[in-house]
């Protein structure tokens, strides 16, 4: 049973005295100064700052802890194709296992909201997505969790995808994913782009796209995404990810893109911690970062937000399922340091990514559901920074986790 909570002494954002917030029924049921209401457990926030729950929009638990054998080059290409070789005999338990300990660590540190992208090709078919689907219906209301349909292998490279697509789409997927960029061509990138959107016509679904993860400028499906979303009247229904080419393209080419991702309301993802890993591999010094242009992405005026991608797989050996550490990284390395921008770091997993999941009601706000946390740090820079233990996890009205020391990643 949903039980009723006075939180005392706990700091909102841009604000330096702290208030009550009392929970009843799951929902914020007030806010202000002395609050005293019977019935409530009573908790004292000790001045810490509340914070929305965050959100990782850009997971893949269809491939968590899966290191072994292990990538020797570090690109993504040898990560693919190690994944393509193991995900045919991984057992249904295994897929389901790994899973829930990646959301059980997003739970603890304070994530309330996902987007997990899961490979749909002619070598899982449907088999990754099932036990996926399985653990998100075990953490259902503790930790929701969108599911992206991904044809890693593209869909004209691997025309059995299309089908399965549609499979996947009945079967528990909610976004229809893509990776055009993987095709052969540009012409089979644009025709690839082309039914991925009839898909997600025929299921009145969002598109999200892994687009030009490459340090490849020539890798331009960006643009045609772009264009493709203005065309079909899907403005404000597509988010991408990654976008590492864009790094790399001549200044005056990328400014023209970033305005027609602007015009085209194209959410944005960047994955910093996986793409410094994954990209530049091939560079002799100076190495390129392979991170997309986040500030004049953000000064043009479109929804930056930032993922998490891995944990502990073949294409990133750390995570910790933790979006203050991937709020943070995003901050250093698009070197995101004035006040306003390191709050636009800290808003990136919160208000950015609630606008590309499209959330409702996401905030701390009266008549809401109750989805804080609360952190020991006054500020977004001192948030960034200390990279507090997330304290107090409160999830509709529930209090879902609590502690004091960091925990433990290795078991
Ligand atoms: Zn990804």
């Amino acid at each position: 049973m949903t039980e009723n909570w006075l939180f005392h002494n706990a700091l909102l954002e841009n604000s330096s005295t702290p208030v009550d917030i009392a929970i009843r029924l799951g929902k914020v049921a007030d806010i202000g100064p002395g609050l005293d209401l019977a019935d409530c457990q009573v908790v004292d926030a000790g001045g810490m700052l509340a914070s929305p729950l965050f959100i990782d929009p850009h997971h893949h638990l269809d491939c968590a802890f899966l290191s072994e054998p292990p990538n020797l080059s570090g690109t993504l290409e040898e990560a693919i194709q190690i994944n393509a070789r193991l995900k045919e005999s991984r057992s249904d338990q295994d897929v389901f296992e790994k899973a829930c300990r990646a959301l059980q660590l997003a739970v603890q540190n304070g994530t309330g909201w996902m987007r997990s992208h899961t490979d749909i090709d002619s070598i899982s078919k449907l088999k990754l997505l099932h036990p996926v689907s399985e653990a998100k219906q075990k953490f259902n209301g503790l930790l929701d969790v969108q599911l992206v349909a991904f044809p890693q292998l593209g869909l004209i490279a691997d025309p059995h995808s299309i089908d399965l697509m549609r499979r996947a789409m009945r079967e528990g997927a909610d976004v229809v994913g893509g990776m055009p960029h993987a095709e052969a061509s540009m012409d089979d990138a644009a025709r690839h782009i082309e039914i991925a959107f009839q898909i997600a016509e025929e299921f009145n679904a969002d598109i999200d796209m892994h687009v030009d993860e490459t340090d490849n400028p020539a890798s331009r499906t960006l643009e045609l995404l772009a264009e493709v979303t203005i065309r079909q009247g899907y403005q404000g229904h597509l988010t991408v990810g990654h976008c590492c080419a864009l790094s790399a393209y001549p200044d005056d080419y990328a400014r023209r893109v970033i305005e027609k991702v602007a015009q085209a309301k194209i959410s944005v993802i960047t994955n910093p911690l996986v793409n410094l890993y994954l990209q530049g591999r091939q560079d002799a010094q100076p190495v390129r970062r392979g991170i997309t242009r986040v500030k004049e992405l953000l000064e043009a005026g479109v929804n930056v937000t930032c993922g998490s991608d891995d944990i502990s797989n073949l294409f990133f050996p750390y995570g910790r399922m933790d979006m203050l550490e991937v709020a943070m990284a995003t901050s250093v390395v698009s070197h995101l340091t004035r006040p306003q921008e390191i709050q636009a770091a800290f808003n990136m997993p919160r208000w950015h990514a609630a606008k590309c999941l499209n959330l409702q009601d996401y905030g701390i706000i009266i008549g809401a559901p109750a989805n804080i946390v609360f952190l020991a740090a006054n500020n977004a820079r001192e948030a960034l920074q200390l990279q507090p233990v997330k304290r107090l996890v409160v999830r509709n009205g529930n209090l879902v986790s609590s502690r004091e020391e960091r925990i433990s990643y290795n078991s």
